[in-house]
């Protein structure tokens, strides 16, 4: 049980919607990460899933490190105590702001996504008389098999270097005196669940990295992103993901040079069954055909439905284990029809005031949260 009797108790008191974070499963989950990864295995956490000071702190504490995907991320990692040394900087659009305050705190790579981009960091560079580390990103064309707007290795996507860029980019990379080349940079799409996807990835990033080595430009590492999947069907039944699996499949089909380290980007599956979005029902309103509950938490606090048609588990935790369910369309306040949470969900039957909790939202939840209709900012609660 997610929420115990105290806990819910201790909800009742509190203004909604607000986002509750168990921080003793974050700590079991970074515990059995660790227990999982192979010792010379780096993992880094992607700060764009949840960038809660809270929440960074214990990763920072765990030992992680960090993947940053804009400057303001790189300077909250860099604040929240990560070593310049433990972050890595990608995006498609670094601006030059961006650019030069990585550059001056001296992170550990830039992980480019474009030819035009390394002539940029390299001018910019330059000006600071620095040597920019660079990872390429490359667009390693393997489907996801996962959500279009969440799919990003694929050559239609906009992300990372294509294959037929490869001679260009060597050439560039050993003519620009500000860069230095220190690795290949990997990342599919997210919320993968079909661990064949990783398996493609592994074939391709061999021959990617041969075709590197022979062209005299050695990877010293090589990172395969992020993107594992959770289950958000049976957020109590598998709440801390098989991370023992999944770095299997690397460790059996990755061919590397032994001087070679083996970096990671895992943000949603470190994250997101930690958190849930607490609301309260509103209204109750009864359609001809549906039944809607309104709350007072919508798409302005987790906006995953409306983007990607997302599910989450849906519970009404003020009347948990009661018979008599009806069918509801759970909706926000938001004067839109994407606004909703989820249809024909069956719950017991609910009443103004009653707690309910959308689980699995401490990824890509309140880091995605907005002012859309003027709404004020949900607070973040942690384990009580
Ligand atoms: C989003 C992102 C990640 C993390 O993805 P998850 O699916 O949350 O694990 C890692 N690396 C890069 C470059 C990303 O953009």
């Amino acid at each position: 049980m997610m929420f115990g009797t105290d806990t819910i108790k201790k909800f009742e008191t509190l203004e909604t919607p607000f986002y509750y974070y168990n921080l003793d499963l974050l700590k079991k989950t970074l515990v059995a990460l660790k227990q999982a990864a192979p010792p010379e295995y780096h993992v880094h956490y992607a700060l764009k899933a949840n960038a809660n000071p809270e929440i960074l702190r214990i990763i920072r504490e765990a030992g992680l490190g960090a993947d940053c995907v804009s400057g303001n991320e790189v300077k909250r990692a860099y604040e929240t105590g990560f070593k310049a040394g433990d972050i890595v900087f990608a995006g498609v659009g670094k601006s030059d702001k961006e650019i030069n305050e990585a550059l001056d705190i001296g992170i550990f790579s830039f992980n480019s996504e474009s030819t035009h981009e390394l002539e940029i960091l390299n001018d910019l560079a330059k000006k600071k008389n620095k040597i920019a580390p660079v990872a390429l990103r490359i667009n390693p064309n393997v489907d996801a098999y996962t959500h279009k707007y969440i799919t990003t290795g694929l050559e239609e996507n906009k992300f990372g270097i294509n294959q037929h860029e490869f001679e260009h980019v060597a050439q560039l990379l050993q003519g620009s005196a500000n860069l230095k080349f220190s690795g290949l940079h990997f990342h599919i799409g997210s919320q993968i669940q079909d661990l064949s996807a990783f398996k493609n990835l592994c074939l391709k990033v061999n021959e990617i990295n041969q075709w590197f080595i022979k062209r005299g430009l050695f990877p010293e590492h090589i990172n395969l992103g992020g993107g594992l999947g959770i289950d958000y069907r049976e957020p109590d039944k598998n709440n801390i993901v098989d991370f023992a699996q999944y770095f299997k499949v690397f460790k059996d089909l990755l061919e590397l040079h032994p001087q070679q380290k083996v970096h990671f980007e895992l943000g949603r599956c470190i994250v997101a069954q930690c958190g849930s979005l607490i609301s309260r029902a509103l209204y109750i309103k009864k359609g001809i055909n549906t039944h809607f509950v309104i709350l007072d938490a919508g798409m302005t606090e987790l906006i995953r439905p409306a983007l990607y048609q997302a599910y989450h588990k849906i519970e009404n935790i003020s009347r948990s284990g009661q018979a008599n369910t009806f069918k509801y369309d759970v909706v926000g306040p938001i004067c839109e029809s994407s606004d909703c949470f989820g249809k024909s969900v069956e719950l017991p039957e609910t009443r103004r005031g009653d707690l309910f909790a959308i689980r699995s939202a401490g990824a890509y939840g309140e880091v995605m949260s907005n002012h859309y209709n003027l709404r004020e900012s949900a607070k973040a609660v942690y384990s009580i």
